[in-house]
């Protein structure tokens, strides 16, 4: 008969896992697991980065990525949400002695290469805010928000002498933005290329406030 030199429980009351009683052995495996697992997470398409790739987020990624965070254990996620997964942990080197587990995802907003190179250069529309430099600064500001709001998002923002022109990555979110705060432009269009012959504009909105 063997007894726990932790809790002195014999091995009559309680399965043993080496020298330790389960629940000891239990309690130490939970002791070296650390709490909080980074991930990071696209904030363009959601996808997150498994073992140096970008892959939809699901179950199984969320699993894949935490068996890599707790080697050399066997990992199953029982469930994840607002911020948290529970899972169940095994270590097969301690004869399958398993204990289920919070842990803390702390998510690491980022941008994919897909993203990173759909975000380069590229454009819609500009708008061109004039006049006061306070109301400009907040206009830009305000767009720049209702843009990331839209799943849309400011290319770039350049700063002129008289205002700032904004590079938006959609016609149709920038001049909804517009129409929603009733301010008056003069729109030009510019050809820009054509796909499947339809003409591709840029637009450009001026607006003095
Ligand atoms: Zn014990
Ligand atoms: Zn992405």
């Amino acid at each position: 008969m063997k007894h726990c030199p932790i809790c002195n429980r014999s091995s009559e009351e309680a399965r043993f896992y080496g020298e330790f009683c389960e629940f000891c052995a239990g309690k130490k495996l939970k002791a070296g697991l650390h709490a909080e697992v980074k991930v990071e997470q696209c904030r363009d398409c959601m996808r997150i980065k498994v073992a140096g790739v970008f892959v939809p987020e699901s179950k199984g990624a969320l699993e894949a990525l935490l068996s890599r965070e707790y080697r050399p254990y066997r990992i199953r996620l029982i469930h994840s949400g607002n911020g948290i997964a529970r899972m169940l942990v095994t270590d097969e080197e301690r004869g399958g002695l398993s204990v289920e587990q919070n842990v803390h995802l702390k998510v690491d907003r980022m941008l994919c290469d897909d993203d990173m190179k759909k975000r380069a250069g590229y454009y819609e529309a500009i708008v061109q805010f004039r006049g006061d430099e306070g109301k400009v600064g907040r206009a830009v500001a305000s767009l720049e928000r209702y843009l990331e709001k839209n799943g849309t998002f400011v290319t770039k923002t350049e700063q002129k002498e008289h205002g700032v022109d904004v590079y938006a990555s959609s016609k149709k979110s920038a001049l909804a933005f517009i129409s929603a705060r009733h301010m008056k432009y003069k729109g030009s269009f510019e050809l820009h290329g054509e796909k499947r012959g339809k003409r591709l504009y840029r637009n450009t909105y001026f607006i003095t406030l």
